[in-house]
C-alpha cells in the first residue's frame, strides 16, 4: 500500500516535519514554524488525534502505517504512544479487539484506506460478533472525489461499508470535531453490548490546523464511559424464585461473564447457591477448570437434564445447540433464567423465564443479595449424578491421554502442554484449529479469568497471532499459543513482528499435514494434492529462525515437555513445529454435522 498521496503533498509534508519535533504541552503543538508573538500556536488533526486518545487513557495502536496515517503513527508514538506495527492489517485488529476484550478499554487499530481499511473491516466484524470494544481508524480518500466516484487514490467509501459489520461508524471531517468524534467512538465501543466502532479519518482532516488553544477545548475526556445498569428488582425477584424453584439447577457462564471482570462475585454466586456450573470456552478460569462444581466432564448430561438454567453473559447461539433440541432434553421441563446487558438477546432462540437486564456486576450481585440462608443448595440426587458422570468422563479421558502412540496424537502432545500450562496458571492461552482447538478445549484447564483466547463467536480461524501479539502486549506475561497447522497460516507471518517486538509467545504449531488431516487424496487420480493436503514434513520451527527466533521440532511428548519448558523459561520468541499422525483428525473437527454432505445424510 505504499504510494505517493497528490493531494495536497506540500502540507503533509510540512506538518509533519515540524510536528515530528513538537513536544507536548497539554494539547500538542506546531510551535516550530510559528513566531509566539507573530501568530497564534497551532495544532492539527495529526495532534488532535492522538491527544484525543492519550486524553481517555488509550496508549497503545495496533496497526498497519501507509497513506495517509504513517505521520500519524510517527507522531503517536513520538507523544510516547506505544505504536505495534503489524503485516497483515487483519492481524492488528484482531490484536486490537483482544486488547479490548482483556482491559475493557477500547482496542485501536489504525490501518490505511480502501484495501487496509478491508483487512481490518474483519477483525472489526469478528471484535463486533464476540462483543469485544474495539475501534477501528483508518485513513481515507478525499470525499469529494470518492462521492462523485471521480477515481482516487484507493477511492472507497469506508464509512458506509463499515456499517454493516460495525456497533457504529462515523467520519470527521473537521479538525475541531476530532474530540468529539473519538468520544463517540468510545462511548459506542464500551458501553451496553461491547463491539467495534469504525473511525474514518479522511486524509486531508489530519494536515487540519487549528488554533491550539481552540484544539484543546475541543477534546473530550469521557466521564463513565461504562454506565454500571442496574437490573430492575423485579425481574431479580423473579428470577431468584425461578432459581429457588429449581430440581436440577446449572449456571453457565459466557466470555461476557468473563469480560464483566465481575470474578469474585460470580465465584462466590456458585459457591453460595452450590449449583454446578459450565463454562464457555472463554469462560474457562473464572473459577478453575478443577473447580468441584464445574461440570465441563458432564456437559452433555447437565445441559439434557438440568431444568433451570441461569446464563450469565452467554447467548443461546449455535455453539448452545440455540437452547433447543436433542443437545438440551425435553423442552418442556427448561426454563431459563438470562442476565445479559443487551435486552433484544432476550428470547432470541427460545423462551426466556426470567430476563435479568442490566451489567453482570451488578446483575450477579444482585442476585447474590437474595440468596439468604433459606436457599437450599441442589440435591445431592442431582450434583451426585454429576460427580458420577463427571469422575466415569474424566478417568476414560484419562485412559486416553495416557497413551503414547507413534507418531504423537493430539492427546498426548495435549498432555504435554497440560501439565507444563499447570505450573503456570499465569500464562495467556491462544487457541485455534479444527481439532486442535476442540481437543486443546477440554484438555488444558484453565485457572484464572481471560486467560483463553479462541476461535469465539464465529469459530474462525485467523485470530491466532493477532490475538497472540495483543494478549502479550496488553498483559506484559507470557502467551502460549496452540495453532492448527491450517490455522496458524491466516497469520504465520507476523511471526516477524512477534520477532521484532521480543514478545514472550510460543506458538506451537500442530502439524499432520493438512486441513483437518494430511491423508486426502486427489479423487480424479491427478497430480495436484487434495484440497486439504500441505506440503509433508513442512518445518514451521524454521519460520521464526528466519527472523532472530527459536525453533524447535518436536515429535515426541517428552520433546513438547523439554521444548514448552525452555521456550517460556526463555522468555522469547518461539515456535514448536509439534508433528502429529498426519491421519489423527476429524473433518472439521467436532462441527462434522455442519458439513452440507453430512446436514444431508442427517435429514
Ligand atoms: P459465549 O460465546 O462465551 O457463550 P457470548 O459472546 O455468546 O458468550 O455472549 C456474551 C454475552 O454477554 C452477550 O450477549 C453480551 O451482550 C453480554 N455481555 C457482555 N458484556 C456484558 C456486561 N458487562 N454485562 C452484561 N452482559 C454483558
Amino acid at each position: 500500500m505504499a504510494s505517493v498521496l497528490t493531494a495536497e503533498p506540500p502540507v503533509t509534508a510540512t506538518v509533519a516535519d515540524d510536528t515530528l519535533k513538537a513536544k507536548s504541552r497539554g494539547v500538542s503543538t506546531l510551535s516550530a514554524s510559528h513566531g509566539p508573538d507573530t501568530q497564534p500556536e497551532l495544532t492539527d488533526g495529526f495532534h488532535l488525534v492522538i491527544d484525543a486518545l492519550k486524553l481517555n487513557g488509550l496508549d497503545t495502536i495496533f496497526g498497519l502505517v501507509g497513506i495517509p496515517i504513517t505521520d500519524l503513527a510517527r507522531l503517536a508514538q513520538g507523544e510516547g504512544m506505544r505504536f505495534i506495527g503489524f503485516r497483515h492489517e487483519q492481524n492488528a485488529g484482531n490484536a486490537a479487539a483482544i486488547a479490548g476484550y482483556m482491559t475493557q478499554k477500547p482496542g485501536i487499530c489504525m490501518t490505511v484506506s480502501a484495501p487496509g481499511f478491508l483487512n481490518g473491516l474483519t477483525a472489526l466484524a469478528n471484535a463486533t460478533t464476540n462483543c469485544f470494544p474495539m475501534i477501528l481508524i483508518s485513513g481515507s480518500s478525499e470525499r469529494e472525489i470518492v462521492d462523485l466516484q471521480q477515481g482516487d487514490y484507493e477511492e472507497m467509501d469506508q464509512l458506509n461499508a463499515a456499517k454493516p459489520y460495525a456497533k457504529a461508524a462515523y467520519r470527521v471531517l473537521h479538525a475541531e470535531d476530532i474530540g468529539i468524534g473519538i468520544a463517540r467512538a468510545i462511548r459506542a465501543a464500551v458501553s451496553g453490548r461491547p463491539g467495534g466502532v469504525y473511525l474514518d479519518l479522511p486524509a486531508k482532516l489530519l494536515a487540519q490546523t487549528l488554533d491550539a488553544a481552540h484544539g484543546k477545548r475541543s477534546l473530550v475526556r469521557v466521564v463513565d464511559a461504562v454506565p454500571r445498569q442496574i437490573p430492575a428488582p423485579d425481574s431479580v425477584a423473579r428470577a431468584l424464585e425461578l432459581l429457588k424453584s429449581a430440581k436440577r439447577p446449572l449456571i453457565l457462564l459466557g466470555k461476557g461473564a468473563a469480560y464483566a471482570q465481575a470474578d469474585a462475585d460470580i465465584r462466590a454466586l456458585v459457591e453460595k447457591t452450590g449449583i454446578p456450573y459450565l463454562p464457555m470456552s472463554m469462560a474457562k478460569g473464572l473459577l478453575p477448570d478443577t473447580h468441584p462444581q464445574s461440570a465441563s466432564a458432564a456437559r452433555s448430561f447437565v445441559l439434557a437434564e438440568a431444568d433451570v438454567v441461569l446464563l450469565i453473559g452467554a447467548r443461546l447461539n449455535w455453539l448452545l445447540a440455540h437452547g433447543k433440541g436433542k443437545t438440551w432434553g425435553a423442552p418442556t421441563s427448561k426454563q431459563f433464567i438470562q442476565i445479559d446487558i443487551s435486552p433484544t438477546e432476550i428470547d432470541s432462540n427460545v423462551a426466556i423465564a426470567a430476563p435479568v437486564i442490566g451489567d453482570i456486576g451488578s446483575c450477579v450481585s444482585a442476585l447474590l443479595a437474595g440468596i439468604d440462608s433459606g436457599f437450599a443448595k441442589p440435591a445431592a440426587e442431582w450434583t451426585g449424578a454429576i460427580s458420577e458422570r463427571r469422575e466415569k468422563n474424566l478417568a476414560k479421558m484419562a485412559v486416553t491421554l495416557a497413551q503414547n502412540p507413534s507418531p504423537m496424537n493430539f492427546h498426548s502432545a495435549l498432555r504435554a502442554i497440560r501439565d507444563v500450562l499447570k505450573t503456570r496458571p499465569d500464562i495467556n492461552v491462544v487457541n485455534e484449529g479444527a481439532n486442535t482447538l476442540d481437543y486443546a478445549r477440554s484438555i488444558i484447564d484453565m485457572y484464572e479469568p481471560r486467560k483463553r483466547f479462541d476461535s469465539g463467536t464465529w469459530g474462525i480461524m485467523g485470530i491466532g497471532m493477532g490475538y497472540a501479539v495483543g494478549a502479550a502486549v496488553v498483559s506484559g506475561l507470557p502467551v502460549v499459543a496452540i495453532e492448527g497447522d491450517s490455522a496458524f497460516g491466516f497469520s504465520g507471518m507476523e511471526l516477524e513482528t512477534i520477532c521484532r517486538y521480543e514478545l514472550p509467545v510460543c506458538t506451537i504449531v500442530f502439524n499432520n499435514n493438512g486441513v483437518y488431516r494430511g491423508t486426502d487424496v486427489n479423487l480424479s487420480g491427478g497430480k495436484d494434492v487434495a484440497p486439504t493436503v500441505f506440503i509433508k514434513g513442512a518445518r514451521y520451527d524454521k519460520m521464526i529462525e528466519a527472523f532472530g527466533g527459536i525453533g524447535y521440532n518436536v515429535t515426541t511428548p517428552a520433546e513438547m515437555t523439554a521444548a514448552l519448558l525452555e521456550a517460556i523459561a526463555s522468555g522469547k520468541p518461539t515456535l514448536i513445529n509439534a508433528v502429529i499422525d498426519e491421519a489423527a483428525g476429524t473433518e472439521s473437527g467436532r462441527l462434522t454435522n455442519l458439513n452440507p454432505q453430512s446436514a444431508a445424510k442427517k435429514k
